[in-house]
């Protein structure tokens, strides 16, 4: 294993079994990604992104391969560790913003901190909401809010905990030209001003070169990018464990 890399994949690979076929969602894939790094990315739909997001988030165990985050490797640790890891280390943000439209915007942000048990996160939800230009909207609902707005929420949904790791599949996808630029800025200033490690999905290229590094998925491979990926990963092993 590379000695403190934030994320480390050794020949990881998630199968599905279709009744119309397996499908190899990812094939293989080497990569390690430094603490406090952002690594973005890219490729083709259905070419692997959101499942290898997926299995660096442990939200799925993978099929074949070592999943690590910080040195631990979590692609072994039972349903309810892995959950654990989850929950107290890493942000996610999606595509959609996934609000609770019942909640305002702080409440929608507690419901991180809640699920964390922690009780004193209002003023940490407000104030990390102010940061993202949302002073005004701290008691807003979900659909008081421009897109913009409520992807901002999503962010310091993700970022409340003060996880290590922030994983974002597609974050600025269903946001206009605009409003990606300035929710992308938000993200990465606090990604920054945090020092947790980023890797981000997205198939726009303007997206992806705003992060430190990047790499393109073709048909569950890494494409390119792959010797950078590799030369900070385990030293290359000849063949796959894959069956
Ligand atoms: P991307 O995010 O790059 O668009 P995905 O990771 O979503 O790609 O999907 C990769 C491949 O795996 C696709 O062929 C997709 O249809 C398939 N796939 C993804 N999730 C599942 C699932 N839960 N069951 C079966 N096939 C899946
Ligand atoms: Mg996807």
């Amino acid at each position: 294993m590379s000695a403190g890399a934030a994320v480390e994949l050794d020949r990881v690979s998630k199968r599905y079994e279709t009744p119309a076929g397996v499908i190899e969602a990812v094939d293989g894939v080497s990569l390690a990604v430094a603490p406090g790094a952002s690594l973005a990315i890219t490729g083709p739909s259905g070419c692997g992104k959101s499942t290898l997001l997926g299995l660096i988030g442990g939200l799925d165990p993978p099929t074949a391969g070592r999943v690590s985050l910080g040195g631990r490797e979590i692609s072994r640790l039972p349903e309810r560790e892995r959950d654990g890891v989850r929950r107290h280390e890493i942000g996610f943000v999606f595509q959609s913003d996934n609000l609770l439209p019942f909640l305002t915007a702080t409440e929608n942000v507690l419901v991180q901190c809640s699920l964390n048990g922690e009780a004193e996160a209002l003023d940490r939800s407000r104030a990390l909401l102010a940061q993202l230009g949302l002073a005004a909207e701290v008691d807003a609902y979900p659909d008081q809010l421009s897109g913009g707005q409520r992807q901002r929420v999503a962010v310091a949904r993700a970022l409340v905990h003060q996880p290590s790791l922030i994983v974002a599949d597609e974050p600025t996808g269903s946001l206009d030209a605009e409003t990606a630029t300035a929710a992308l800025d938000l993200l990465l200033e606090a990604q920054r001003a945090s020092g947790a490690t980023l890797v981000l999905v997205t198939h726009e290229p303007t997206v992806a070169g705003r992060l430190e590094r990047k790499i393109g998925m073709r048909d569950g491979r890494i494409a390119d990018g792959s010797a950078a990926a590799r030369a900070k990963a385990e030293p290359a092993t000849p063949g796959s464990p894959r069956a």
